[in-house]
Formats: structure tokens, C-alpha cells, sequence
């Protein structure tokens, strides 16, 4: 695990944390009485316009603002807290509600203002977010301010007076009204859900792209980025963010970067996907480039305060409900042409844009919170539909593979062959010229038949490598088959002299096995020991019994493998030895994996070599 991973997790406990004690701690704890949940404080006034003041500053209350004969009264009863009627050309709106009496220890009030605000209790200023020193009010947002009230305010008419420069004026409704720790438990247990979502998305987008930095599969690049910009982007959009750092301007933009970056790579991974160059998949490749545009353009003016951002927001969803229309499309025409990787985007696609679509009415009419949820849903199929089309990618890319492979040592086994058997035959049909010229010549003779031999035992034993045959295993003593070859090979008389040494821990280990293929391993491994030796020596052969296991080392004096060439041991016909078929090792290997086995070698250049075979003990319930 890297330390993003951990990072990550770590993330994700403290959401999950965050979630539990939302949802439990409330219900169960005792510490805090079942009264203290929040209540929603309606029955709001407002009032267009800003109050006048009088000589030193203080609001002229009685008198009314400017609110040009609109009504009659000055403060107006509304249910609406956002964007009331007959705004006209004003950037100021007052609200007032009378506080319920209920006393609290620590009361404070969870309201979402869209501006700069101030409130008031009893003509007493007590809160204020937002710079009211300069004129303007570059968007400030909508996070939730935990706006503390004095104990004395319950009761009593608390104002709000709000600046917006952009379309949205006022505050979501309703706020609510409780104890401090009562409001942060209640916007945990609403929004961690969100925080997970956006954790597991970047989680998610964080394993494609290490996949994309080990296999260079693209799709794995641009799909990781889509899971981390609207990992980013789900995080962003709750509030809860600001109890890690208090900043809603800025995540307000960070947002706004990251659904634009989110949409952008999903342009490109479903060209990378589906794109073969035809004139709609370029199409797409410029529309992804326009978001990046579009991003880069916005977001700076945003910042300087040029551009407001809740109407870039709008302006950016019409283009971003454009481009999904745009993809659906491009989806469905490949989804009715029967491309089944087609159909399953498609899916995911439809509900990305029902997400859209929401967000879009989200933006036009702020006051329908309602139903902000349902677009999280519209995210997680979109997700998992994209995991699926990669998932059936990559297997078919590790299927076909898988075939090259196969289809290229089918060619190495052939080249290998037609290699060794060239040699042969060179020399037989150089002889037979000979005797052509000559006349029949017993030594020729012998030769070319010596020569024929060699042709049937090379393809005897390619034969074998090639037969997919799988060998009848009965439980035998391993002990008793290994000390059967290193007896036929004491027996020879060898110049110069090879001394075997065998050390066992048990005079019996059982083995599944056919002994015979056992004993052609064995001979194929003491063989290669003997020649590497061409000045005698010892070879030592240890079994050792472990738990489930069975080892044996052929362990040699000899001539050792240089380091270079102990890769190429695992191609069939590689050989050093003059008359060597190179076959022996591969064959070895072949017998001990049919037994479920593993042959390992290790070698140092001059010092020798260790063959270490791993063969699974029989199980006691198959002796009986
Ligand atoms: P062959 O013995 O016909 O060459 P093998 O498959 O048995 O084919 O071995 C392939 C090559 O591996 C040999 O040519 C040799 O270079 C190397 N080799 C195998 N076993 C040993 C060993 N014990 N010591 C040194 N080299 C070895
Ligand atoms: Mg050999």
C-alpha cells in the first residue's frame, strides 16, 4: 500500500465514523436528550431593499426601506426564503422571524445563505460572513454557517440582512435551530454518505490509474481521472467539507474545476473505448478539449470576482446537458449495432443524465433540495457501468494474450525443431552423396543411422512436451523411485569419477506420482549435473520433508549458469552442450507441474547449480 492508499482509508474510516455516529450516537447516546434535535425555523418575513441610517450608522428600523411602493407593508410574510418576487434591480433583502422560546445551552442557528450576511438580534448586530467593507458580493456560496446566538436572543425577532451581486438571494430553506453539537451531528448523519461516495470514487480512480502506470492501457488513465474529479466534485458538494477547512468560495470553485475536468475524461475514456477514428469520434476528442477550455477560461474570472460563479454553474450544466445528449447518442448507435460494451454504457449514460437533468432544475430552482440525493444514485450505476466495459476489456485483452503466447511457442517449438533436425539431415544427405560417389561404406552407414536416431529422439521427446497428456499419479514412495536412478547411476562406471551423496529426513515420503516420469525427471537432472561437471565431483541430492511439501535439491559442483542465460533456461531447444537437445529441462518442469509441483533453479557461474523441486505430499486419507 502506498501512502495515498493509506491516506485514503484512513479517509474512509473517519467518513464511516462520521456516518455511524450521525446515525447512532444521536438515537442512542444519553448524553444528549431527545429534545435537543434540530427544529426548522419557519414563518420568515422579508423585506426588499436596504434600511436608511441615521447620522451615527444605526438602521432607521421604523421608517422602512426602499422598497417603492411593491407593497404596502414593509415586511411581507413568504414561505419563499429564496428568491422572492419583485426584485427588480436590488442586491439586498432583509428577513425577520420571531425565535421560539425554547432555551438551549448553547443555541445556534444552521443557515445556507446565497451572499454576504449579516444578523441582527433585537437591532443588535451578533453574526456577520462575508466582507461588508467592500461594495459587491462576489458569490459566496451556500455552505451552511453555524451562526452562534446569544441565550438571550431566543424569543426574541432575529433579522437577517443579505447582499447578493448574483441570481440567488436569500437562504435555503428552512434553517434550523439547536444546540451546536446537535447541528454538527445532524449534517454528518445527512451528508457523510456523500463523503464515502466521494472517497470510494477517488479510491477507485486511484487503482485505475496505477493499472494504467503498469499496463499503459489508456482507458485505465482517463478512467482514473473521472473518478477522482467527481470523487472531488461529490465531496465538494457537501457542506461538511467546511468543518475541515471553513472556505465555501473556494470549494465552490474546486467543484466547478472538477465536474468540468470529470466530464471531460469521461469524453475521452468512452473515445478511447469506442473511438476507431470515424468523423464522430473526433468529434468527440474536440468536445472534450471545449470543457478543458471552458474551465480554463471561467475559472479565473471567477476568482478575480468578474464572473459569478452560481451563473457559470448555469451556463457550464447547459453545456454539460449538450454533451450528454451528445454521448447518449453516440452510445445508442453503437448499443443498436449489437455492441454490447455499448449497451452497458448506455445504461450508465441515461442515468448520468437523469443526474444532469436534476442538477440543471437544482440550479434553476435552488429551493427543490429535495431530490438532490437521486442524482448520487445516477453517478454510482454511470461508475459501475464504465468498471464493467473495463473489466470485459481486460479480459478479453488477457484472452487474447494469453493466445499470442501460445501461438508464439508453438512457433519457437517449431523453429526449435526444424533447427535440430537440420543438422541431422545435413549430414545424412552429405554422407548418401558419398556413397553415391564412393560406394556403400559401412562406417558411413553407421553414422547416418547414428544420425537418424538422434532425428527420432528429438521428435520423441517434442513429442512429449507437445502431447497434452496427463499422467496416471498412484501414491508411491519417493524415496524408493529416486534411490532407483541414483543406483543405475552408481553403477556406471564413470571417468571421471562423480560421487552421489543422498540425505534424507525419512526413509518414506509419499508422494501422487508416476514413477516412471518421476524417474525420467531425475535422470534428466542428474545427466545435466554430470556433464556439467566434465572433472568429476559430488552431487548431492537433500529431501526434505515439510508440512504439506516434499523437497528435493540436486545440488552440483559444476559449471554453474551465468546469470544472463538463466532466463532462456525456460525456452524449450536453448542448450550449450554440443549434441545437447535442449529439451531436458522443459520436459522436467512439464512432469513435475503434472504433478502440481514446482522446479526452481539457481545457479552461480563456476560454483555449481541447485535444482529445487517442490512436490505435494500425498494426503493420509489417500494411502488408506
Ligand atoms: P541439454 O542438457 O540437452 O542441453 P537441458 O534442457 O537439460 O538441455 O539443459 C539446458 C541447458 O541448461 C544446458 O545446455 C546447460 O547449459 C544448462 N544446464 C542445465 N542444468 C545444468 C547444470 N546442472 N549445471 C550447469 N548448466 C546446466
Ligand atoms: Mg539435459
Amino acid at each position: 500500500m502506498n501512502i495515498w492508499t493509506k491516506l485514503l482509508c484512513m479517509l474512509l474510516t473517519v467518513a464511516c465514523l462520521g456516518f455511524l455516529s450521525g446515525s447512532f450516537v444521536q438515537a442512542e447516546s444519553p448524553m444528549i436528550p431527545k429534545s435537543g434535535t434540530p427544529v426548522s425555523v419557519e414563518n420568515w418575513e422579508y423585506h426588499w431593499g436596504q434600511f436608511p441610517m441615521d447620522e451615527e450608522g444605526n438602521f432607521q428600523w421604523e421608517r422602512g426601506g426602499n422598497y417603492e411602493g411593491i407593497h404596502n407593508d414593509i415586511w411581507i410574510s413568504s414561505i419563499i426564503t429564496l428568491n422572492p418576487p419583485h426584485r427588480g434591480a436590488r442586491n439586498v433583502i432583509w428577513y425577520r422571524v420571531q425565535l421560539p422560546p425554547t432555551q438551549w445551552s448553547d443555541p445556534s442557528l444552521n443557515i445556507q445563505v446565497h451572499g454576504k450576511f449579516r444578523i441582527y438580534s433585537e437591532k443588535k448586530l451578533i453574526y456577520q460572513f462575508g466582507d461588508f467593507s467592500k461594495e459587491g458580493t462576489p458569490y459566496q456560496g451556500n455552505a451552511p454557517r453555524i451562526v452562534p446566538l446569544p441565550t438571550d436572543s431566543m424569543g426574541k425577532m432575529l433579522y437577517v440582512e443579505i447582499h447578493s451581486d448574483s441570481k440567488n438571494i436569500g437562504f435555503n430553506p428552512y434553517p434550523t435551530l439547536a444546540s451546536h453539537s446537535e447541528i454538527i451531528l445532524d449534517l454528518l448523519k445527512k451528508q457523510s454518505d456523500r463523503l464515502i461516495i466521494g472517497c470510494f470514487y477517488i479510491l477507485t480512480g486511484m487503482i485505475s490509474l496505477s493499472s494504467y502506470f503498469r499496463l499503459r492501457i489508456k482507458p485505465f488513465f482517463t478512467f482514473g481521472l473521472f473518478g477522482i474529479f467527481f470523487g472531488i466534485y461529490t465531496i465538494c458538494r457537501t457542506t461538511i467539507i467546511n468543518f475541515f477547512y471553513d472556505s465555501p468560495l473556494l470549494w465552490a470553485d474546486v467543484e466547478l474545476a472538477a465536474l468540468v475536468g470529470g466530464m471531460a475524461s469521461v469524453i475521452a475514456f468512452l473515445v478511447q473505448m469506442f473511438g476507431e477514428d470515424r468523423p464522430q469520434d473526433r468529434a468527440l476528442n474536440v468536445l472534450w478539449k471545449l470543457h478543458l477550455i471552458f474551465a480554463v477560461v471561467t475559472i479565473p474570472f471567477i476568482r478575480v470576482h468578474t464572473l459569478q460563479l452560481d451563473e457559470v454553474m448555469f451556463v457550464y450544466h447547459i453545456f454539460m446537458l449538450a454533451s450528454l445528449l451528445v454521448l447518449n447518442v453516440y452510445v445508442a448507435v453503437m448499443a443498436y449495432q449489437k455492441n454490447r460494451d455499448a449497451q452497458i454504457v448506455l445504461l450508465g449514460t441515461l442515468f448520468f443524465s437523469l443526474m444532469g437533468v436534476i442538477d440543471f432544475f437544482n440550479h434553476l430552482f435552488p429551493q427543490n433540495m429535495v431530490i438532490f440525493s437521486i442524482s448520487y444514485l445516477g453517478m454510482v450505476v454511470f461508475l459501475f457501468s464504465l468498471i464493467g466495459v473495463l473489466i470485459r476489456r481486460t479480459v478479453d485483452m488477457i484472452a487474447r494474450l494469453r493466445n499470442s503466447e501460445k501461438l508464439s511457442l508453438v512457433g519457437q517449438l517449431a523453429a526449435g525443431i526444424a533447427h535440430e533436425v537440420r543438422n541431422p539431415l545435413t549430414i545424412i544427405s552429405g554422407n548418401l552423396q558419398l556413397m553415391q560417389q564412393k560406394g556403400y561404406s559401412e562406417e558411413t552407414s553407421q553414422l547416418m543411422l547414428s544420425e537418424i536416431k538422434r532425428i527420432n529422439s528429438i521428435l520423441n521427446e517434442f513429442l512429449y512436451l507437445a502431447k497434452p497428456n496427463s499422467p496416471k499419479l498412484e501414491v508411491n514412495n519417493l524415496m524408493e523411485v529416486l534411490n532407483d536412478v541414483v543406483y543405475l547411476f552408481q553403477s556406471q562406471v564413470m571417468n571421471p569419477p562423480i560421487q552421489i551423496i543422498v540425505t534424507a529426513t525419512d526413509k518414506v515420503l509419499l508422494v501422487k506420482c508416476d514413477p516412471n516420469q518421476l524417474k525420467k525427471v531425475f535422470v534428466n537432472l542428474l545427466r545435466n549435473a554430470v556433464e556439467a561437471m566434465p572433472d568429476g565431483g559430488k552431487i548431492r541430492i537433500v529431501v526434505r520433508k515439510l508440512k504439506v511439501n516434499v523437497i528435493m535439491e540436486f545440488i552440483d559442483e559444476g559449471t554453474g549458469i551465468a546469470a544472463s542465460n538463466l532466463k532462456r533456461l525456460n525456452e524449450p531447444f536453448y542448450t550449450t552442450k554440443e549434441g545437447g537437445t535442449g529439451l531436458g529441462l522443459s520436459i522436467s518442469r512439464k512432469i513435475i507441474e503434472e504433478h502440481q509441483g514446482k522446479l526452481q533453479l539457481e545457479s552461480e557461474l563456476n560454483h555449481g547449480t541447485i535444482v529445487k523441486i517442490v512436490l505435494p505430499l500425498a494426503r493420509k486419507i489417500m494411502i488408506s
